[in-house]
């Protein structure tokens, strides 16, 4: 339960990056609000949300960036990036390409973020099955060879996004403490 009163231990500035249309918007709502909506561009124009959860008894307030579109263009600045401890990195399971561009997006955070930041592969729409082409192992052995952690997701009914987060800022706290 959280409320005014609890002092914050940290603040934890996250990313969501991934190709357009793979769900970074509707991740981070979930997690943020506990909403999906179908008509996902409601929130062009917000820079970032926040979360606050307690992680090994500490209160962590993650900021939550979304591109807002900009992936589209490639024109994801540096100063998305600054600052930033974790990135939830987002296919899409029913997408080869974007999961064939993960490695893109990756070199992209290694040449733009912190060398310490923490990177999590989330290959969300778990909750459309009968449209997997993306499997799950080659998504984890990119993972390992890439030292990230790896989750499947579905913003839609909400499986594993809070799992996912919490494992993110548990990992930052590790780093930064
Ligand atoms: P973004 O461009 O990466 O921010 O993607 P959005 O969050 O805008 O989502 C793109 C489309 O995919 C929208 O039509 C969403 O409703 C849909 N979508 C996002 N996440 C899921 C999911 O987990 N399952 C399903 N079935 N659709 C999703």
């Amino acid at each position: 339960k959280e409320n005014v009163h609890d002092k914050i231990d940290y603040v934890f500035k996250v990313v969501v990056i991934g190709d357009s249309a793979v769900g970074k918007t509707q991740i981070l709502s979930r997690f943020a609000k506990n909403a999906f909506s179908f008509d996902s561009k409601s929130t062009i124009g917000v820079e970032f949300q926040t979360r606050t959860a307690t992680i090994n008894g500490k209160v962590i307030k993650a900021q939550i960036w979304d591109t807002a579109g900009q992936e589209r263009y490639r024109a994801v600045t540096s100063a998305y990036y600054r600052g930033a401890l974790g990135a939830m990195l987002v296919y899409d399971i029913t997408k080869r390409q974007s999961f064939d561009h993960v490695a893109r997006w990756v070199d992209e955070l290694r040449a733009q973020a912190d060398s310490s930041i923490v990177i999590m592969l989330i290959g969300n729409k778990g909750d459309l099955v009968d449209q997997r082409v993306v499997h799950a192992e080659d998504a984890v052995e990119f993972a390992e060879e890439q030292g990230l952690f790896f989750s499947e997701t579905s913003a839609l009914s909400g499986e594993n996004v809070e799992t996912a987060f919490c494992k993110l800022l548990e990992q930052i706290h590790r780093v930064v403490s």
